[in-house]
């Protein structure tokens, strides 16, 4: 059985660290710092980081790579459409690696950045997704259209519902008050919102969401939704008839929220 743990970094991300007890072996998921990794290491004598696995190229997901690469030799996993410090395996979409005795699937989710992937863990339902799709939200567009993040987010939503989705951020507070804003009128909007409140006022981290909470309160997997659609073009002043298009309004707005 893997057990998960987030590592906190910066002011808001979380690196996931993925244990295995039976073997001692670890694994841990965009550690932008190696500091928290190590210092884990140091608290948990006899365990070893096998592999590092790397969704995208931005620094505060992969400025710890090379430390921990040089102090533990870890093998390092990430994206081939991105330059990623020290990786020894590249993966693209479709690609199948196993980590810790898990088999996990290599999705293609481009927007964020172009190159940028997710990691999936069928038999557990288990997603590491970056900063792709976030509890409540989603990543800005860097590199990729609107469409292209719809697309990638189209196909995170059509995981099963159950699938524990592990995001980078927390950022799952201000998201839900754009959704608000979006939805005033949604229940289960209003009823995350003050959970995670709760939740975050305590200090404790409001993740990992799942597929089922997302599609029932993240805007972004909502563009097919009159209430969606209507406060997009009430917003725009215009009419949207593509739920790509409503997507990329509501990402805009966020924007600006
Ligand atoms: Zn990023
Ligand atoms: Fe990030």
């Amino acid at each position: 059985m893997i057990r998960i743990d987030a590592l906190p970094a910066f002011t808001d991300n979380y690196l996931w660290l993925l244990q295995d007890a039976a073997s001692q072996r670890c694994a841990v998921v965009d550690p932008g710092d190696a500091a928290p990794v190590l210092a884990w290491l140091a608290a948990h004598p006899g365990w070893q980081l096998s592999d590092i696995l790397v969704t995208h190229h931005h620094f505060d997901h992969v400025g710890g790579i090379e430390k921990l690469k040089v102090a533990t030799g870890a093998r390092v996993l990430g994206p081939v459409a991105e330059d990623i410090p020290v990786r020894d395996l590249a993966l693209g979409d479709g690609d199948r690696v196993e980590v810790l005795g898990l088999r996990l699937q290599v999705l293609a989710v481009p927007g964020h950045t172009l190159g940028h992937i997710a990691y999936y863990q069928a038999e557990q339902g288990l997603l590491f997704c970056g900063d792709t799709l976030f509890a409540g939200g989603c990543g800005r567009l860097f590199e990729g259209t609107p469409q292209q993040m719809h697309e990638s987010l189209e196909r995170l939503a059509a995981l099963p519902g159950a699938t524990q989705v592990y995001c980078t951020h927390e950022y799952t507070l201000s998201n839900l008050r754009f959704a608000q804003a979006v939805e005033p009128d949604n229940p289960q909007i209003a009823a995350r919102l003050s959970e995670v409140s709760r939740w975050r006022e305590a200090g404790r981290i409001s993740l990992p969401s799942s597929i089922a909470l997302e599609l029932a309160s993240n805007p972004f997997l909502r563009t097919t939704q009159p209430a969606v659609i209507r406060a997009a073009e009430r917003h725009d002043n215009r009419r949207y008839d593509q739920p790509s298009a409503v997507f990329a309004s509501l990402r805009a707005w966020k924007d600006q929220f």
